[in-house]
């Protein structure tokens, strides 16, 4: 017994000392960073992506990170809804819905009844276009980021930016006290908010001045090569794929040369917005001189286009493929660009994606797959009227966001009504529907007879103030969507499993990690690495094994 409890404290002790790892060397009397953090996370990217292009890839690319790098394998979404804002913050907080306070693009204050977007703040204004759309500001993220961490290890001598065409993904990354976070509005500019700065940097007016949205849409998008090699595709005309405004049927060249005059915003949907992306990220590093002071800096990107296009046309499109064999190319030149720059061995770079996608409905069910749309609008309508016999009162479900079914808490407040009472009669309706898998009470979760990782993913997503009162868990493949491309928002592996590939100062060459790791984990391995406190509302562990010592 003794024998056994000893080696138990030494393997305490092994354990321990192997999760406070760090890459401080002891002789140096001068802590060791990378100059430059380099986050890349890519909208939509589901984790077989990696693979399903991966003969079509460069070596310079997604290739590089694979050989280069270190790949955790399995890395999964530890929460529900699995959508763009929550993948953000949670990515760069270590953290989930129920403690970050983001609980959907959009989410509803349960005290209020409000509907709020992610990020909105009525409080500040746009730099750089007339437009609202820079009305924009973290503030209802509630935990700080490995951005907000790294400034606070340095004194707020780090720069720390974020980059998005979408608001939420530079925002949310970049956290509260970045230098910065820039985001594209539909008029072709990269705009910000007066959260950050009262005057937008020259090199930004700079950059705009340049009118590179228009010279990319001139060139209109066709396919990178001969659109026969696209073997990993369904033909270019189906009827799974939507349509660009004016366009008769889904296929190349898309004519964007013809289009953008009314709209820049199309750019979105096309692979240029990423290649754009990459170009104000290469001029923030030259203009703010990331990675190129005393301390460490951070630059997070994140590539929206993959997320549009995966929503127009799905993922088995050639759009999507092109769309992928472009990216590669764009992050080959951009870890070139970083080698010169920064040094090759001086920067870190983790590349993971928000969530994944599904199979469009119609071309899963055109193979023999199970698949069916799903209709939040019709459930809240019989449930509404189920409620409505018993109470005499109407609307008392507010709404259907992100598969929850949420209380209008005014109406049962004005109206004395026992909220246990009309849970009962919700729960009972949704389980005649053959549709969903689960209906989770969260007031009664542990009695709940859910799978456990299910159970988890559904508590960590559920925030007390912003989620509604009862989660749907849904059939696989059955999900709200048009008849054309695609969506996500579940716990099912299409849209929670992730590539995780970290390359650079510190990390490991050339290997691979099988065992599961969490999106949760990914700040919290950043901090390690870089020997600086983890974000505040971190529930991550630090993935040792992609360390290099
Ligand atoms: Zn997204
Ligand atoms: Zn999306």
């Amino acid at each position: 017994m003794r024998t056994k409890n000893f080696m138990l404290l030494l393997l305490v002790l092994f354990t321990t000392g192997a999760t406070a790892q760090t890459n401080v060397k002891s002789a140096s009397n001068k802590i060791s960073r990378p100059k430059l953090v380099v986050g890349i996370v890519v909208d939509q990217m589901r984790w077989d992506y990696l693979y399903r292009y991966y003969d079509r890839y460069q070596a310079d690319g997604f290739k590089r990170m694979l050989t280069e790098g270190f790949s955790c394998e399995n890395t999964f979404i530890d929460y529900v809804p699995t959508v763009t804002a929550i993948g953000h913050s949670s990515v760069y907080t270590g953290s989930v819905p129920a403690i970050h306070g983001i609980a959907g693009n959009d989410f509803i204050i349960n005290a209020t009844g409000k509907t709020m977007y992610c990020t909105e703040d009525s409080t500040v204004s746009t730099l750089g276009s007339n437009s609202k759309a820079g009305r924009m500001s973290p503030r209802n993220l509630l935990s700080s980021t490995i951005g907000d961490e790294l400034r606070l290890a340095t004194n707020f001598r780090s720069k720390v930016i974020g980059i998005s065409l979408k608001d939420r993904g530079a925002i949310l990354a970049a956290g509260h006290s970045a230098t910065a976070a820039y985001w594209f509005d539909s008029n072709g500019n990269w705009i910000t908010s007066t959260y950050y700065m009262r005057e937008m940097p020259s090199w930004v007016t700079d950059f705009n001045n340049k009118k590179l949205p228009e010279k990319y849409l001139k060139q209109d998008w066709n396919t990178l090569y001969d659109i026969k090699t696209y073997l990993q595709s369904t033909a270019d005309d189906t009827k799974y794929e939507g349509l660009f405004e004016g366009q008769t049927a889904p296929v190349f060249p898309i004519k964007t040369s013809q289009m953008f005059a009314k709209d820049f915003g199309i750019l979105r949907t096309t692979p240029y917005g990423n290649t754009l992306t990459f170009d104000v990220a290469k001029a923030a590093i030259e203009n703010e001189k990331l990675g190129q002071g005393v301390v460490t800096d951070m630059l997070a990107i994140s590539l929206s286009s993959p997320d549009y296009v995966g929503h127009k046309f799905g993922v088995n499109a050639i759009e999507t493929e092109d769309t992928y064999l472009r990216l590669d190319k764009d992050i080959g030149e951009f870890f070139k660009y970083l080698d010169a720059k920064i040094g090759k061995g001086n920067y870190t770079v983790f590349l993971t994606a928000d969530h994944g996608a599904a199979h469009n409905i119609d071309f899963s069910k055109d193979n023999k797959l199970n698949s069916s749309k799903w209709s939040g609008g019709k459930v809240q309508r019989e449930m509404n009227l189920k409620l409505e016999d018993e109470f005499k009162v109407k609307d008392i479900v507010l709404s259907m966001m992100n598969a929850q079914v949420h209380f209008n808490y005014k109406v049962i407040n004005e109206n004395n009504l026992n909220e246990e009472a009309i849970r009962k009669i919700c729960m009972a309706y949704l389980k005649t529907q053959t549709d969903i898998a689960f209906a989770i009470d969260l007031n009664n979760i542990s009695n709940a007879a859910v799978p456990e990782e299910i159970k988890k993913r559904v508590i960590n997503g559920h925030n007390v103030h912003r989620s509604g009162g009862i989660q749907l868990i849904l059939n696989p493949a059955v999900f709200s969507a048009g008849s054309s491309g695609t969506s996500h928002g579940a716990w099912n592996p299409y849209d929670a499993h992730i590539p995780l590939v970290w390359m650079g100062w510190g990390i490991k060459q050339g290997g691979k990690l099988n065992r599961p790791t969490n999106m949760s984990d990914i700040a919290a391995t950043v901090a390690s690495l870089l020997s600086i406190q983890m974000p505040n509302g971190s529930i991550g562990s630090p993935i040792h094994e992609t360390f290099k010592n």
